[in-house]
């Protein structure tokens, strides 16, 4: 009888253990919001984890368009009439990497998670 007691004891909290851990990973995955931003406005916020499908952003700049390329977890300059072409040479924006910078239409793509790597990276970009 006693051992039940202890069976009973030992899968309620091997249970709690893995409810606390699914709140916990659902808590705290990286951050997926990405801002995209013209001119130091904030032109778009995007939640990647809720892209479905894939979507075209174009915006216009003082050198001509830039097209931005979301789809599920993924953001990339897919195409530029910017004379450097930075911003597509940079590729995929990745979370801890460094932001997508367009510096000739004024454009900067990156996560809205401001933490200190990212203040760092944006610090390193003047
Ligand atoms: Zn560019």
């Amino acid at each position: 009888m006693k051992n039940r007691v202890w069976i009973i004891v030992l899968s309620l909290s091997v249970l709690i253990c893995a409810v606390c851990w699914l709140y916990i990973s659902n808590l705290s995955p990286l951050s997926q919001i990405v801002g995209i931003y013209q001119n130091g406005t904030l032109v778009e916020k995007i939640d990647l984890n809720s892209v479905t499908g894939k979507r075209e952003i174009t915006l216009s700049g003082e050198y001509g368009k830039n097209t931005v390329l979301v789809s599920n977890g993924h953001i990339m300059m897919k195409s530029a009439e910017c004379p450097d072409k930075l911003c597509v040479k940079h590729g995929e924006l990745k979370n801890g990497g460094s932001p997508i910078v367009c510096l000739p239409n004024r454009i900067v793509i990156k996560f809205e998670d401001t933490s200190y790597s990212a203040d760092a990276k944006t610090g390193a970009l003047r």
